[in-house]
């Protein structure tokens, strides 16, 4: 199999909350989102990061191939969005499955499914991140239409692939009760939804986007309350919904 090469931002070795088991998680370099609670914004440019290939990925996972195993762990590619370089991410897939290791695809869904399908098929999980469940807020959101990512959505339940869906809880932008609702009801129409988690808002990038010199406008936004994501938590796992995989 011919080697194909990408660019990626960085490696974590041991990763544990991106996917089951102990994870090489692998940050893919370039994002056409624009979130505004990103944490990593030094992702978004697709001319940087580091080239590599394939090969080199995979045989640098293989090194920990022993504790993934016992982990029930694998490879997640996460980025930046792993879907802006699909070749790429492909053909980690592929190698990584001849050498018997699983890999979950960390991703916003943003991507041309005539370009993407492959990958969203050879995953053996994906782990998708919607943002908000409502067209104008996500636009307000991440700088683009939520049509992509709401079309993978789809695709992703017919072919009925294994799904962790993520829900950042930004206070005043993706907490409302509008949002929280719609959300909901979208959760509840995917069988296939093996876990779902909502992540706090934190402010842990905002110095990135210092030096990187972007308008950060959350400066003066603080986490959401433990109380109130308890309440929430609680309410979408009385509908049915696999709040943290229960
Ligand atoms: S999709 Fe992820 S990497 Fe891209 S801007 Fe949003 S949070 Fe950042």
């Amino acid at each position: 199999m011919q080697a194909v090469t990408g660019r990626i931002h960085s490696i974590e070795t041991c990763g544990m909350v991106d996917g089951p088991g102990l994870r090489f998680v692998v940050f893919l370099q370039g994002c056409p989102l624009r979130c505004r609670y990103c944490h990593n914004p030094d992702t978004w440019n697709c001319d940087g990061g580091k080239i590599t290939s394939s090969e080199e990925i995979v045989n640098e996972a293989l090194k920990y191939k022993t504790w993934m195993e016992t982990s029930g762990g694998g490879i997640t590619l996460s980025g930046g969005e792993p879907l802006f370089q699909p070749e790429f991410a492909e053909n980690i897939i592929d190698r990584a499955h001849k050498k018997g290791i699983s890999v979950a695809l960390d991703t916003s869904g943003f991507g041309n499914l005539s370009k993407t399908s492959n990958c969203l098929d050879k995953a053996d999980l994906i782990i998708l991140d919607i943002k908000t469940a409502l067209p104008d807020e996500y636009k307000k959101l991440t700088g683009v239409s939520s049509e992509k990512t709401l079309t993978t959505l789809e695709y992703l339940k017919k072919i009925k692939k294994p799904l962790w869906i993520r829900h950042v809880l930004v206070p005043g932008l993706t907490d409302d009760i509008a949002q929280l609702t719609a959300l909901k009801n979208l959760l509840l129409d995917i069988p296939t939804l093996e876990k779902f988690e909502f992540l706090p808002f934190h402010k842990m990038g905002e110095q990135k986007w210092e030096q990187l010199e972007y308008n950060y406008t959350l400066t003066n936004t603080k986490p959401p309350k433990p109380d109130f994501v308890s309440k929430i938590t609680k309410d979408f796992s009385l509908a049915g919904i696999p709040v943290n995989g229960s």
